[in-house]
């Protein structure tokens, strides 16, 4: 591993700000880690927005092939740096060294899926509606449309997904592969992780003759770096992943700016698992194994964990028992960061305190910055009258919620956005409750049926977003090739000379890719 330098990467050079922000801490040990990172200047901030606002017309005009070339490249020397990225990685993140590596492997498959979406090329959704000067009573133009880039994204890195949501994660991969230009904002959880993988993105971009600015990784505070760039004319969206009042915090900025741009925030979630009872009678026991690898999985980390579970107050108490002796029995985990472990205490302390709320199990408290997995469980009546109860514990504690099904069906309706909602039953139940099941997809991003909500696949049919506050637009995905939606606008060409339109709408479709003509889809030329 070359050595860290703990400095921005403004285009092709370093910072040379020498104003401390942040070193990162072991929360293992809670031991400083080598180097002190500096707070990027102001001019340097902006001379990073000056290189991606002038690098966005060079780079959206490539040809995709060659946008193709640096994401396979990033991907390649990102693979290159696996071991430096798993060394550092746990020191500053707490994770296992497996989680690092499969994280690694997430972060360049998603690259590399990228990478061949703009390949094939229809992700553009060419449309072409053939003029007809004939037509009556007025003649119809020749109108050809397809998406296009934004411009310059601001990326927050997310602390939960130190790869698959940082410098190189799903944002950012999106972002480029649209033909957008992208400045990170760096986490203060793991910036040694982020200088590693911004080295990577910096290299690729050299070595596959990218413009200047097409990628800038910045350090500093949210406030001082992170706002500036989002009220930086030049910045035309904004992806982001932590909690709600940072993103919420974002979302006002973006708004307030003289040209308001969209900022695509994940933000918090609980995830509600509905357990029906004839699944409960059957396998309750296996459910409560499945849902003690769910809630304990990455220390409960997830955005995806399962934070709420309703289930009938006539069931078998099999489901219950084992679960409370399971989280008894669960090691504590380390968590992300002093900060986020302090959160996770104050929240499990709080919902205890509620009344009306039973401390079901806790595993033993290991101290320091562990965590230590808790189930608590509350009648319906009360969850339907305690608005607080729906709020995230962001770490491996659970509440169980008890009621007549009639009534869980009125709790699910009145919950916030969430990303997942997840459903246990037989066949037969999950059509006797249907009505309950379209509650539930109102309220949600992704349904599962007899699964767990975490391990969210990276593929062309996941959806990771749902209504707000989950997300902040509810009509997007931050997983999954959907995810480039957010980086593009629909642009129309009407009346245009063949040779002055895009490629992809050109008479002779010379990119042999799908394109919707006259409503029909096709891969012809005209
Ligand atoms: P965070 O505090 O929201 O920070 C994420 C990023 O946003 C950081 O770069 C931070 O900058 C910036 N930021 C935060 N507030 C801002 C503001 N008001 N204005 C501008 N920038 C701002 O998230 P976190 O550090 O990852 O974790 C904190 C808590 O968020 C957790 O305890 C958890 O409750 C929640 N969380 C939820 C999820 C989820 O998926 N549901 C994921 C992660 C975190 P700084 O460097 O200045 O902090």
């Amino acid at each position: 591993m070359s050595k860290l330098l703990g400095k921005s990467i403004v285009g092709f050079s370093r910072s040379q700000s020498d104003e401390p922000f942040t070193q990162a801490v072991n929360p293992a040990t809670n031991e400083p880690l080598e180097p002190q990172y500096f707070t990027a200047a102001g001019d340097e901030v902006a001379r990073a927005l000056d290189l991606a606002e002038k690098a966005f017309p060079i780079y959206s005009s490539l040809p995709a092939a060659k946008r193709v070339e640096f994401l396979r490249r990033i991907a390649e020397l990102i693979e290159q740096a696996g071991d430096a990225i798993a060394e550092r990685g746990v020191q500053e993140t707490g994770l296992p060294e497996a989680r690092m590596r499969g994280e690694t492997g997430r972060t360049t498959g998603q690259l590399r899926l990228f990478a061949a979406l703009i390949e094939e090329g229809s992700w553009v959704d060419a449309r072409v509606e053939i003029a007809q000067p004939d037509r009556q009573p007025l003649p119809k133009p020749d109108l050809r449309s397809m998406k296009r880039p934004l411009g310059p994204v601001v990326v927050f890195c997310a602390s939960n997904f130190p790869l698959a949501f940082s410098v190189a994660g799903g944002d950012t991969a999106s972002a480029l592969a649209a033909g957008c230009p992208v400045l990170v904002k760096a986490h203060h959880s793991h910036p040694g992780v982020a200088e590693i993988v911004g080295n990577c993105v910096e290299q690729a971009a050299r070595d596959t003759g990218m413009p200047e600015g097409v990628f800038s990784l910045l350090y500093g505070g949210g406030r001082s770096v992170g706002v500036a760039m989002v009220e930086a004319p030049a910045v035309q969206a904004v992806g982001f992943t932590g909690s709600r009042s940072g993103g919420t915090a974002l979302m006002q900025a973006a708004a307030g700016r003289k040209q308001p741009i969209p900022v695509y925030a994940e933000m918090s979630a609980v995830n509600p698992v509905v357990l029906l009872p004839e699944a409960l009678t059957e396998r309750g026991e296996a459910i409560a194994e499945g849902m003690l690898t769910s809630l304990t999985m990455g220390v409960g980390q997830f955005c995806t964990n399962p934070g709420l579970i309703f289930m009938p107050d006539s069931a078998a108490p099999a489901f219950k028992e084992k679960l409370s002796s399971l989280v008894a029995e669960a090691g504590c985990g380390v968590m992300l960061n002093a900060g986020i472990a302090k959160a996770f205490r104050e929240s499990t302390a709080a919902i205890e305190k509620i009344p009306g709320v039973k401390k079901l199990a806790a595993a033993d408290d290991a101290g320091g910055n562990c965590a230590s997995p808790a189930v608590f469980s509350v009648s319906v009546e009360t969850f339907l009258s305690t608005p607080d109860l729906q709020a995230e514990m962001f770490g491996p504690a659970t509440l169980i919620v008890e009621g007549s099904m009639e009534q869980i069906e009125q709790a699910i309706a009145g919950l916030e956005g969430q990303l997942v909602g997840t459903i246990h039953g037989t066949e037969a139940e999950i059509k006797q409750y249907t009505s309950l099941v379209k509650t539930l997809e109102g309220r949600s991003g992704r349904l599962v049926f007899n699964g767990f909500p975490t391990g969210v696949d990276v593929c062309h049919a996941m959806v990771h977003g749902g209504p707000y506050p989950a997300t902040s637009d509810g009509r997007s995905s931050s997983v999954g090739t959907m995810a480039i939606d957010r980086f593009c606008r629909p642009v129309a060409w009407q009346g245009f000379p063949d040779s002055e339109l895009p490629q992809e709408l050109q008479d002779a479709n010379p990119l042999s890719i799908w394109r919707l003509v006259d409503g029909e889809r096709s891969r012809e030329s005209l």
